[in-house]
């Protein structure tokens, strides 16, 4: 019962695309089944007096159950082999003995599908569709067979002695058959689901990736791009005023020079940590440059310089500590207000203006104008 309800719990797994049936799996599920078929044939050969069935039956039922464990040392190729022969040789055999009557040769309309399948999905041969296609026009020649060899006199009075037994035959020939079809149609098409849902999360990880950068986690400048035109969007429609504030941290080479490139990393984590902690609901950091970080705030003027002001003071008053030695940092922003008349590439050259203007008149400052004077000089 137990098992029953584990087999259930794997097929609701495969169908919801949390569990992937592995190569192993799907090799030991196709010998089972075969080893089944063979056991139920070997009943109605028992049912027909044909011993010599029943033992080739019997003797096939124990060949797919020893090659499980082919399937556990992942010798595929070689149970594909074994299962084609196999199937070929029975419908054969059948064929000479009971012509097509018993319906016996509908296992080899089988092995196209199979042989397609199991190819395709595994990574164990060198030429699939090559050895899938030679296997299809055998097939196909012992199909033809089969439907022409009237069988042996012998067998036939067999036929005419269990007229029901044969009609059940038939059926169970027709159940057997159909039921492996829906199973391999099941098993390709849950492959193909899970393949394509495989690639859609490595796709949406992709794209993440190249979003952010690795160091801080912070959105890279592609990706503020996005945002800017999204903000630049909404102040031409909604009226929402922006700010930008582009920050650089102050005499960061000293930092990589005196502490190490390690410690100049850290001190940039650090920082995009600091500013990311400030941030309200639809203001956006990303790192804009080596140490330079840049900043949409929703609002004025005002509302960005305390911003900045804000974020200055966190990081004046933070102590860097590594590998015993500890310091402080300071940073220097310029900020420039999105102006509907401005294209976005302006109001950033604005904003790189200030931060310039604010690094050349004493740095760890937050500059949102440049006195008149100043510019005129
Ligand atoms: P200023 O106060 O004028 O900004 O002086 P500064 O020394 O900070 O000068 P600048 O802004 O030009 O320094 C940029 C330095 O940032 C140079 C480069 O080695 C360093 N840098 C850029 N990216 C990284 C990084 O990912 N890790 C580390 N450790 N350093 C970086
Ligand atoms: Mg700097
Ligand atoms: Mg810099």
């Amino acid at each position: 019962m137990g098992q029953i309800k584990n087999y259930f719990n794997v097929i609701k797994e495969i169908v919801t695309g949390e569990e992937y049936l592995s190569d192993k799996d799907k090799f030991t599920l196709l010998l089972h089944f075969c080893a089944l078929t063979h056991l139920i044939d070997a009943a109605l050969f028992l049912g027909f007096n044909d011993i010599m069935m029943l033992l080739y039956n019997l003797g096939a039922f124990l060949l797919y159950e020893s090659c499980i464990s082919l399937a556990k040392n992942k010798k595929f190729k070689y149970i594909s082999i074994i299962t084609v022969l196999e199937v070929l040789v029975f419908v054969t055999i059948t064929t000479i003995l009971y012509g097509n009557l018993l319906y016996f040769n509908l296992y080899s309309f089988l092995i196209i599908p199979t042989v397609f399948y199991v190819t395709a999905t595994s990574k164990d041969y060198r030429h699939p569709y090559v050895f899938a296609l030679v296997i299809s026009l055998v097939t196909v020649a012992v199909l033809i067979f089969s439907i022409t060899y009237p069988g042996s006199a012998g067998s036939l009075t067999r036929i005419t002695e269990h007229p029901i037994l044969a009609i059940f035959t038939k059926i169970t020939n027709v159940l057997l058959t159909t039921n492996l079809l829906a199973t391999i149609s099941f098993l390709f098409a849950m492959e193909m689901r899970n393949s394509y849902q495989a690639l859609e999360n490595r796709n949406n990880q992709l794209v993440k990736l190249s979003k952010r950068d690795p160091l801080t986690k912070l959105p890279n400048r592609r990706s503020m791009a996005e945002q800017l035109n999204i903000a630049m969007h909404k102040l031409k429609r909604e009226k929402k005023k922006f700010c930008v504030i582009l920050g650089d941290i102050d005499d960061f080479k000293k930092v990589n020079d005196t502490y190490g490139h390690d410690c100049g990393d850290k001190v940039l984590v650090m920082v995009a940590n600091t500013i990311s902690s400030q941030l309200r609901d639809g203001d956006y950091v990303c790192r804009w440059g080596g140490e330079e970080i840049l900043i949409i705030v929703n609002g004025n003027m005002d509302a960005a310089k305390a911003f900045g002001e804000r974020v200055l003071d966190k990081i004046k008053n933070q102590k860097v500590e590594y590998e015993g030695n500890i310091f402080n940092l300071t940073m220097t922003f310029g900020i420039a207000e999105a102006n509907e008349s401005l294209r976005i590439e302006d109001f950033i050259t604005q904003a790189d203006n200030r931060l310039y203007y604010g690094k050349s008149h004493g740095k760890c400052q937050v500059v949102s104008e440049i006195p008149v004077s100043k510019i005129s000089n």
